[in-house]
């Protein structure tokens, strides 16, 4: 979607080479260390810090001359076909995903804009309020985050 008219967003993102970037105008509804075994497998990590925004705050911000699938390819996992993983096709990072269900982006932690140390800007916004689909854990995590069976909330582990 486009940019709501005269506003700037809160927070920025990109894929690594920088070609695909995105924009984003509220905070995350949710945003959590996701330890479930899509995650892992899908990212090659052993968890990953996941945000989601509703679809209305969420929007690609590359030049618009570009059409946007000549730079952009997705992924429709077969297992749940109502999301789109979408990825830059220079680099190959995937930079959001889409939902179809719920109606809500999600992006990575990781993607977001960074200060000169290499810290994330607006962490206070961004920061991860717990440890989701604790159980399937690749590593033992020792913070004050509660860890959670399913998404926060649903069982404590
Ligand atoms: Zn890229
Ligand atoms: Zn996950």
């Amino acid at each position: 979607m486009d940019a709501p008219a005269g506003s700037t967003p809160i927070l920025k993102g990109s894929c690594f080479c920088g070609t695909i970037t995105f924009g984003i105008f509220a905070p995350p509804i949710l945003s959590a260390y996701c330890h479930c075994t899509n995650c892992q497998r899908l990212t090659a990590c052993p968890f990953i810090h996941t945000l989601h925004f509703k679809e209305r705050d969420f929007v690609w911000t590359w030049p618009r001359e570009e059409p946007a699938m000549s730079v952009l390819d997705y992924y429709e996992n077969p297992l749940k076909p109502y999301k789109r993983r979408f990825r830059c096709k220079k680099c190959g990072v995937a930079v959001a995903s889409y939902n179809a269900n719920t109606g809500q982006y999600s992006v990575w932690g990781a993607g977001l804009e960074r200060g000169p140390d290499g810290e994330i800007l607006n962490w206070e916004v961004v920061k991860p309020t717990a440890h989701q689909f604790y159980g399937t854990r690749m590593l033992d995590v020792n913070d004050d985050l509660g860890k959670w069976e399913g998404y926060e909330g649903s069982g404590r582990w």
